[in-house]
């Protein structure tokens, strides 16, 4: 019998027409197997109907393990057999079907790493050593079919040996675009921060040394450059801090192995998977009684972002040292994507770093780190980006439409929703400039791209002004596309709908800021979302507070803190008591007393991050806002030392949580209670407030599912105390685990409200 099978899914740079190979061998077909365009497989096989049977059983049940097949479409052909054999053949460039897609970057494999230490191999010590199993995809495939020609492979030919390799049916390289070794393959090599070569016979371990001398490297990795430094020297991380204008914003770390990573923090089991999974992703990790790295690594957090290494590359930087670890953060100069080029580095970080360990292939497509942290047993993406995308959020239904979601504006993605599977690119960082519109651009149409999409629809946020809504415009105008606009936190409840395929939920919905549908600043929202309408139901919120100064409020939550305890008391003399945390000063206080006064340059908020803000700064415990985040996170630091001390009973008018008598009753209580136990106080009162407001509007509407999406979802004190009251009450609680809780998952919400609720 002849049968012409068609594989969708993850199925191109997964080792499996080798597999195909191996497997029709086995059952005596003939025929071929290749790659397609739309980055799917196609197989032919002629034989006898048992041995396609028993192939078909095989396909199935032994599959790679990074191979993900979606659909397997069997068709019977009519006519005579055409092959003796079974071969691998050229790709063909037909793509007729959608939504296979290529793997994200794996990190290096068991025997990849056996061979890179075996001084008997071709392949010892060589940075690059890859196999089907193991190495880069995503970031180096320009386009399909994934074939070497179509990735930045193509400018090293194979040597003889690779070549050999490549074409032995019994090698673990059969076939394997990325085979190279260090005659063939890219070269490494150390450079001044001006450029000029330094000869070096073994110039990865002469960075490492470097590193552990305290000088500060720029290196090329898969998706973008690092910029490393030790993680226990003062000098190199003082200049660093300097040079990148992050104050405080804390730096990711590579530890050279987990028993490594154990010495300063404490690892549990999922932890332990998750760094060892071939995703390899950055893992927040709670510093442990024992840490040693410098306090200017992560300052005041009660955590450090850990990962191990991914390539021989990070494997050999360690050898010739005894450090545990290395400081490894994304290199992207500020409000810019991370630098991919071998010449923008040299531009945008020679002024930075001492030396550049380059090596000579080309980066087709950026790609951040991926990060973690656990909650419990339960996994909380911060960012979702390799060892992730482009593989794709399988749902349990598809979606009536093919929607482009384009995001928000800050730590942004975008989202190609098609059929029951979500798309989601690598993380694309604030949008709001040319080079980041461009990056998003780029991203975007290579997934759309990849996923060979016939795309219906763009969807993007309520504001009228961010980049995205105008590109979003922009695109639907040009291409005949629907323009779906989606309000910021129902995207952040829509996504968790579909992640967990629940009809109908009351979203509790914190973070930052959302434009809201009434055109205000949205961020503490209680929503109450079902399938059958596109839009949703504000049920309940947090108390409106005044943003003295607008976006200075935000950089400075002094002011945020002013403005809520003007309600209650006299702030006079607190502000100016405080004044030297301002930047002006006395007068900027001055100026912040008149405002309240006269009730000028004052807007509202609704936010869970600005209240939890200006308890940090209340407290003492932030006062400057130097990164997305920074109040809260130091705060929930904080509070992971306290308790509920004083038990503060949630004040609801109607549908508002009262959010001012709450920091008047930590105001009064500093120096009474520990910093800790009123830091640990606020959440709980925040957490049981918001969550036992969702209960009652659940139960008034006849709900079961209630809810926690948006960025403060990652912080845990807050989710856990929710869980507790929201299971008390028979309940189902819904957080996220497949996509970020953050912005990140925002262009998953815009395009499941696009591509699923009735309009
Ligand atoms: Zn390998
Ligand atoms: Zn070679
Ligand atoms: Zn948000």
């Amino acid at each position: 019998m002849r049968v012409k099978i068609n594989v969708t899914g993850i199925v191109q740079g997964v080792g499996f027409r080798p597999f195909v190979y191996r497997i029709a061998v086995r059952n005596s077909l003939a025929g071929y197997v290749r790659n397609r365009g739309d980055a799917g497989v196609e197989i032919l096989l002629e034989g006898s109907e048992q041995s396609v049977q028993s192939f078909l059983r095989d396909l199935k049940e032994k599959k790679p393990p990074l191979a993900q097949m979606h659909n397997v479409i069997t068709t019977k052909l009519a006519g005579k057999n055409e092959h003796e054999k079974f071969t691998i053949t050229k790709s063909s460039e037909k793509a007729e079907f959608s939504g296979s897609v290529i793997p994200p970057d794996i990190a290096i494999c068991h025997e990849c790493l056996q061979e890179l230490r075996d001084p008997k191999d071709p392949r010892y010590d060589y940075f690059f050593i890859t196999c089907t199993n193991c190495g880069p995809r995503f970031t180096i495939i320009e386009r399909l079919p994934y074939d070497r020609e179509n990735t930045t492979m193509r400018e090293f030919p194979m040597c003889g040996f690779c070549q050999k390799e490549y074409a032995d049916p019994l090698n673990r390289r059969f076939h394997a675009q990325t085979v190279a070794c260090p005659d063939c393959g890219p070269k490494v090599y150390l450079t001044t921060r001006d450029g000029e070569l330094i000869q070096h016979g073994d110039p990865v371990r002469e960075a490492g040394r470097l590193l552990s001398e305290g000088a500060i490297l720029a290196i090329k990795g898969y998706g973008g450059f690092h910029v490393a430094a030790s993680a226990t020297k003062e000098k190199p991380l003082t200049t660093l801090r300097k040079a990148k204008h992050r104050r405080a914003k804390p730096f990711a770390i590579m530890a050279r192995s987990l028993e490594a990573a154990k010495s300063f923090a404490e690892v549990n089991s999922k932890e332990k998977a998750l760094l060892n999974s071939y995703a390899r992703p950055i893992v927040l990790l709670n510093k442990s009684s024992e840490y040693c790295l410098s306090p200017l690594v992560a300052p005041d957090l009660h955590d450090v972002g850990v990962m191990l290494p991914y390539s021989g590359l990070h494997y050999m930087l360690f050898d010739r040292v005894d450090d545990a670890a290395f400081v490894m953060t994304s290199a992207n100069p500020p409000n810019q994507p991370i630098v991919k080029d071998n010449d923008e580095a040299l531009k945008t970080l020679g002024g930075t770093v001492d030396y550049f360990l380059f090596h000579n292939r080309k980066i087709a497509y950026r790609c951040d780190d991926s990060v973690l942290r656990v909650h419990g047993t339960r996994q909380s993406f911060i960012r979702r980006s390799r060892g992730y995308a482009p593989a794709p959020l399988m749902l349990k239904e598809k979606a009536k439409r093919c929607v482009v979601g384009l995001g928000g504006e800050l730590n942004n993605t975008s989202c190609v929703l098609l059929a029951n599977k979500a798309f989601i690119s690598q993380h694309l960082g604030d949008v709001e400039n040319v080079e980041t519109r461009a990056f998003l651009q780029e991203a975007t149409n290579h997934l759309i791209r990849l996923t060979n999409s016939h795309v219906d629809a763009v969807a993007c946020d309520l504001h009228p002004k961010f980049t995205t809504t105008n590109l979003a415009r922009e695109l639907a105008e040009a291409n005949g596309w629907q323009l779906v606009q989606v309000q910021h936190h129902h995207a952040h409840v829509a996504a968790l709908m579909m992640e967990h395929a629940v009809d109908e939920i009351v979203g509790i919905t914190c973070d930052g800021y959302g434009y809201g549908v009434d055109g205000e600043a949205w961020g503490g929202e209680i929503l109450l979302c079902t399938r059958e309408s596109a839009g949703f139901k504000r049920l309940a919120h947090l108390e409106k507070q005044l943003l003295l100064g607008g976006d200075a409020a935000t950089r400075y939550p002094l002011r945020i803190a002013a403005g809520m305890l003007s309600k209650k008391v006299n702030v006079e003399p607190w502000l100016m008591q405080n004044s030297g945390h301002l930047p002006h000063g006395e007068t900027e206080a001055k100026l912040m007393l008149n405002q309240l006064q006269k009730r000028v340059g004052i807007t509202d908020t609704t936010s869970c991050g600005r209240v939890l803000d200006a308890v940090a700064a209340v407290l003492g415990v932030c006062y400057e806002r130097t990164y997305e985040g920074e109040p809260a996170m130091k705060l929930e630091s904080a509070a992971l030392k306290g308790k509920d001390a004083l038990n503060l009973k949630p004040i609801i008018n109607g549908n508002v949580l009262d959010t001012t008598q709450m920091l008047h009753a930590i105001f009064e209580n500093i120096g009474k209670v520990s910093t800790a136990d009123l830091a640990y106080s606020a959440h709980a009162y925040l957490a049981k407030g918001l969550s036992s407001l969702a209960v009652e509007k659940a139960l008034e509407h006849g709900v079961k599912n209630v809810g926690f999406s948006g960025g403060a979802a990652c912080n845990q004190i807050l989710a856990e105390i929710m869980r507790r009251t929201v299971e008390a009450a028979g309940l189902k609680f819904l957080v996220h685990e497949a996509i970020p809780a953050g912005d990140g998952g925002v262009s998953f919400g815009q395009a499941v409200v696009g591509g699923f609720f009735e309009f």
